[in-house]
């Protein structure tokens, strides 16, 4: 709570949309409303109802509020705040305050075909191979550069002008940077599409549903666990996933017993970064264009199109300078 205070007032000091910390610039709601124009017959993104609750009164604003559509706030007599409340168990937390605003829900899986298959489009040629982290940055660059020099070598032996370093967790090897730290967080995918994304805060927990669109499936969440680097699920907290969001999404508890229809339990570590995102350019050696592009945590995909953004602007004063430098060291 405390922490997304401090975020809160960041953002409204900036006068802007900004990821906090990071000083990027978050436009994802138009980008991605274009995307899904120009992706009409797939299920790719989907505007819906959003819910945010929380269990302890808000001390803090909702920076967001003035940036998403229809946002107002919510108290406890509201729908379904006065219905999740009614349902929960007796003793458990009530919800105190809300808000509702209309939000995008990404279908993840289908979005990242989206984009591999546009990259393929483009030309984009996928070389999958893991550098040697253990010989410190400028080595494993070079290990890359060889790897794509011996790839276009029947077509031309051009080395490659820049290199984007998109590495998450990996960078804390890959490039010694020890303020990259995982955020565990643990889901459950099951049966039926959610009315409406709900994100609930209370004391130590946090429960929520997010419907992937036009999968006829739901995600539900989740663990937010800072520095856990375990990536096997654990049973309890899938339990516990499952009590919290029952009393909030009860359309899709569908099995025959009245129990949400479970398809996967699964675990990831979100790649997070004391200080926010690294979104930035470095020579590297001496010699190697780098664009760093990692450390987005838990938000890499609704960030995902302003990093791209800012990546390619970068990358663009990278090429430029390198080509001045070679332009004077030709002359010399
Ligand atoms: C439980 C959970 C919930 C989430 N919820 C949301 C959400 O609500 N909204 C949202 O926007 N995002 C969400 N995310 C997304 C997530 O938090 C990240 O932001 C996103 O996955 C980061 O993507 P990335 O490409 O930067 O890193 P990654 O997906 O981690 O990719 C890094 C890649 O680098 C490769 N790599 C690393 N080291 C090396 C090496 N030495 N050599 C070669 N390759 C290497 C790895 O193999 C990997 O393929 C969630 C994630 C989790 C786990």
């Amino acid at each position: 709570m405390k922490r997304e205070k401090q975020e809160g007032k960041k953002v409204k000091e900036q006068g802007g949309v900004r990821l906090p910390l990071s000083g990027l610039k978050v436009s994802e709601r138009s980008a991605f409303v274009s995307l899904k124009f120009t992706r009409s017959n797939t299920a790719l993104l989907q505007q819906i109802d959003s819910y945010e609750f929380w269990d302890n009164s808000l001390d803090y604003d909702i920076w967001y509020a003035p940036h998403v559509e229809a946002f107002r706030q919510l108290s406890p007599s509201h729908l379904p705040i006065s219905k999740i409340n009614h349902r929960a168990s007796p003793g458990a937390p009530e919800i105190s305050h809300g808000a509702y605003y209309k939000a995008m829900s990404i279908n993840v899986p289908q979005y990242l075909l989206y984009l591999s298959e546009k990259a393929k489009s483009h030309g984009v040629e996928v070389l999958k191979a893991r550098l040697d982290t253990t010989k410190g940055f400028p080595n494993a660059l070079r290990e890359a550069e060889e790897l794509v020099t011996d790839l276009q070598s029947s077509k031309s032996s051009t080395k490659p002008s820049c290199f984007i370093n998109a590495t998450g967790l990996g960078a804390r090897a890959l490039c010694d940077d020890t303020a990259i730290y995982p955020v565990r967080g643990q889901t459950v995918l099951v049966k039926g599409e959610a009315h409406s994304t709900i994100t609930r805060a209370g004391e130590g927990y946090r429960a929520y549903c997010i419907p992937r669109p036009e999968s006829g499936t739901t995600i539900l969440g989740g663990t937010k666990e800072e520095g856990v680097w375990e990536s096997e699920p654990d049973d309890n907290a899938t339990e516990e996933i499952l009590r919290r969001n029952a009393w909030q999404v009860p359309e899709l508890l569908t099995g025959p017993g009245g129990e949400f229809e479970v398809l996967s339990v699964q675990c990831g570590l979100r790649p997070a970064r004391t200080g926010g995102p690294r979104v930035e350019g470095e020579v590297v050696g001496g010699m190697y264009n780098v664009v760093h592009a990692y450390g987005h945590a838990g938000a890499g995909y609704q960030n995902s199109i302003g990093s791209a953004r800012k990546v390619v602007g970068l990358v663009g004063e990278g090429v430029a300078a390198a080509a001045v430098v070679q332009g004077r060291q030709a002359k010399l």
